[in-house]
């Protein structure tokens, strides 16, 4: 095998050229040997090409966190609650329709729907928000990790593609990808072992891209991964996409302290950066690569937006999981993005332009 060099790899990859795709043994060269100047440079080329140097999309959605009772138990999770405990809750149908009114009346038209698994909140209620969300209130709706998913076919004892199709009939346009953290067996087993397994995960996704339901995939790195398991995960994905076509964009992630149940470790800048310019030089299939404003926060999401991102996902309206240090308006995303010199475009869930809500503050 020829010796590899980083040069030859990532002039390769910016040809063009049939072949031109990096292998998962150069990825892994690349992650350990290019510099953060090499890879955010062959990044931004790509994205430059294929989106132009300087347009950022972004949306408006409202994460509704339907309940947060769940029965994974993942070592990093500290929002979910066992369903004896005194602190759990369930939204109700009134309580999910005022989320949903108050996110119109903020200028929001998507809605992220997004709960632990919760066995006593099964396919029929699902597809109760779902019509009250897409049907009463003419919104659109991305929702439900591959566990949830998996979790409304345990509880119906239906085939999960039967709740797929009953779920989008109801309403549903598309799927978060979450959950994936890293698609390695070994990973899994020390942080979440009940969660879906990697096949599962992979299985789930693929079903869903079958039903119509396209969406993101992601990847949270800074626990006990290795390089390797990093480049297998993003392998996965590709060859996932190379079947399906259904993933829109892919997000890294890194582990935020919110529980001290579980092994992480300081993710520098720079490796934040080479990741989510790895990911724009390997995963040459999706169109598009999202920084995380809302876990880097914005000065390093946009130092990513010059080394390969694209795209910042939302403005944050509600979360419940991690402090944002995000925007949390329209204006205060556009004059944010518009400051560093960028193009700031309004899309819709599966990435299309739309007009930006005049309503928004
Ligand atoms: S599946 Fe989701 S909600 Fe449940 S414990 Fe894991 S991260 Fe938390």
């Amino acid at each position: 095998m020829p010796e590899l060099s980083v040069s030859d790899i990532l002039s390769r990859a910016l040809s063009g050229a049939p072949q031109a795709r990096i292998s998962p043994e150069e990825a892994l060269f690349l992650l350990r040997n290019a510099s953060l100047d090499e890879l955010t440079a062959a990044a931004r080329e790509i994205k430059s090409r294929r989106h132009g140097a300087n347009v950022v999309g972004y949306t408006l959605f409202q994460v509704v966190n339907y309940t947060n009772v769940c029965r994974i138990g993942c070592s990093f999770c500290s929002f979910c609650r066992k369903s004896e405990d005194a602190d759990r809750w369930t939204l109700t149908p009134s309580q999910l329709r005022a989320k949903g009114l108050g996110a119109k009346s903020r200028g929001a038209r998507q809605i992220f729907l997004q709960g632990g698994v919760n066995p006593a909140f099964g396919l029929e209620k699902a597809e109760e928000a779902l019509r009250l969300f897409a049907g009463e209130l003419g919104m659109e709706v991305r929702g439900f990790s591959p566990a949830e998913l998996l979790g409304f076919a345990e509880t119906s004892g239906l085939p999960l593609e039967t709740v797929l199709r009953r779920l989008k009939a109801a309403g549903l346009s598309s799927v978060p990808g979450a959950g994936a953290e890293v698609l390695s067996d070994r990973v899994r087993a020390i942080l979440s072992p009940r969660k879906p397994s990697t096949a599962e995960w992979l299985r789930t996704m693929e079903a869903c891209h079958r039903e119509g339901l396209r969406g993101t995939a992601n990847i949270v790195f800074g626990s006990v991964e290795t390089d390797e398991e990093v480049v297998e995960h993003l392998r996965l994905v590709r060859e996932l996409q190379d079947r399906t076509g259904g993933f829109h964009s892919f997000v890294a992630w890194t582990f935020q302290p919110q529980t001290r149940n579980f092994p992480i470790r300081d993710v520098s800048p720079g490796e934040y950066l080479r990741t989510v310019a790895l990911c724009r030089l390997f995963l040459d299939n999706v169109d598009h690569v999202e920084v995380s404003l809302l876990g880097m926060g914005p000065e390093l999401g946009m130092r990513a937006l010059r080394g390969g991102g694209d795209d910042v996902n939302s403005v944050v309206l509600e979360e419940n999981v991690l402090k944002s240090r995000a925007p949390t308006t329209v204006a205060g995303m556009e004059e944010l993005l518009r400051g560093e010199g960028f193009v700031p475009q309004f899309r819709a869930f599966d990435f299309s332009d739309m007009e930006r809500p005049a309503d928004a503050p």
